[in-house]
């Protein structure tokens, strides 16, 4: 890694307008100010505990592990979390540095919503202001989401400009944050964007790993053989990786859908205001994505993933529709945990791979949210899409 600010070796860095890179520079300020301060961290590992029901569990997956045929599976449980996914994690962190930041007005963007869910959800909480940025299209195709938000005491804009979708969504509420920074904090919800964060997402996301890796010496006695992820942009993986980086012997390996393949696929470009693997079309632009599980809807990654790729340091493979809905299905059935779409795939993954593992390893697969979202999804995706007949 280079000393250079914000950069995972080549990647990441701030490629922004002056305006934006004041708040941002405000922000980064905040961020080295409280990150080690041990009454901030306090705070936050308070929350995470009374609010979002922290520690959740490492469960042994006995069923699964008898029918995938290789390795002990074990799995970490952000499902369990207050809302039912990891996102809570980043959002109650960042909420609490704009507090100390003296900010009462919080805003972000959203695609599908559960970002935006999640932030409305802390912001309620805390008492802060709350405005959701989101897309036209996804707010119609999100209607529910949309009225969850509400509900929260969130303010929706639903942005046309554009597409109206999640980048038109970003545009609108990077305007917002040039324009107001003084009083407002513009809440991130994966490992991307420009410096610092990836670096604060990560920090905040770090407490699933640091639970997991005490949580798998105590049942283990040893470390993991490898620690399994889905990578969308990227925040559930980096923090179930982060404190297993240094352990040269636990293998790191994130998981994407065939139909938006980041790692796989993707060459290094600026997407956003930072440098990572990006899929892009014959023209060099960001290629439409699609994939079964909106939160993996995103053709770039965070920078931190590029560089554990291209320093072989972690590894990132591909994984089916059908291959995860056999998971979706397999999991359920076994454990009776119906994990969220987004997490089938790291299951998925764990299945091809197993045969690599022996009966005597053990590894860890982030569970990173709830199936309930998910349920009539897939329904409806049994019924009508031949691939799953
Ligand atoms: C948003 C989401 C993801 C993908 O986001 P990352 O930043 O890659 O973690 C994965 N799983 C669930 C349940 C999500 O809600």
């Amino acid at each position: 890694m280079t000393a250079e600010k914000g950069f995972f070796g080549d990647f990441g860095g701030s490629f922004v307008p002056e305006n934006l890179q004041k708040a941002l520079d405000k922000i980064e300020e905040a961020f080295e100010t409280y990150k080690d301060d041990p009454e901030f961290v306090k705070e936050y590992k308070d929350v995470l505990k009374e609010y979002v029901g922290r520690d959740n569990p490492l469960t042994y997956a006995e069923r699964l592990t008898k029918i995938y045929g290789g390795p002990k599976i074990y799995l970490k449980r952000e499902d369990l979390n207050h809302t039912g996914a990891h996102k809570i994690n980043n959002v109650i962190g960042q909420i609490l540095l704009a507090k100390r930041m003296g900010t009462h007005r919080i805003i972000a963007e959203t695609g599908a919503g559960q970002h935006g869910v999640a932030t409305a959800t802390a912001c309620a909480m805390f008492g802060m202001d709350c405005t959701i940025y989101m897309g036209k299209l996804d707010t119609e195709r999100q209607a529910l989401n949309v009225f969850r938000m509400e509900l929260l005491g969130a303010e929706v804009v639903a942005v046309s400009q554009g597409q109206g979708r999640l980048k038109d969504a970003v545009d609108v509420a990077l305007g917002d944050l040039v324009e107001n920074y003084a009083n407002t904090f513009y809440l991130l919800g994966s490992a991307v964007g420009p410096h610092p964060y990836p670096s604060i997402v990560k920090y905040f996301q770090s407490v699933i790993s640091e639970e997991s890796k005490r949580q798998i010496l105590e049942k283990e006695g040893k470390l993991p053989a490898a620690v399994f992820a889905v990578t969308g942009g990227g925040s559930n993986a980096i923090g179930s990786f982060a404190h297993y980086i240094e352990e040269e012997g636990v293998r790191l390996i994130g998981s994407e859908p065939e139909e938006a393949a980041t790692m796989s696929k993707g060459t290094a470009t600026e997407l956003h205001g930072f440098k990572t693997l990006v899929l892009q079309d014959e023209n060099g632009n960001p290629a439409p994505t699609y994939s079964i599980a909106a939160g993996l809807d995103y053709p770039g990654i965070g920078p931190e993933h590029s560089y554990l790729k291209e320093s072989g340091r972690a590894e990132y493979y591909t994984v089916s529709k059908k291959e995860v809905m056999d998971a979706f299905k397999e999991l359920s059935s076994t454990e009776g945990i119906i994990p969220a779409l987004e997490s089938a795939h790291a299951v998925a993954l764990v299945k091809k791979m197993s045969p690599e593992f022996s009966s005597g390893e053990s590894v860890i697969v982030t569970i990173s949210g709830r199936g309930d979202k998910d349920v009539a999804h897939v329904h409806d995706l049994l019924q009508n899409d031949a691939v799953f007949q």
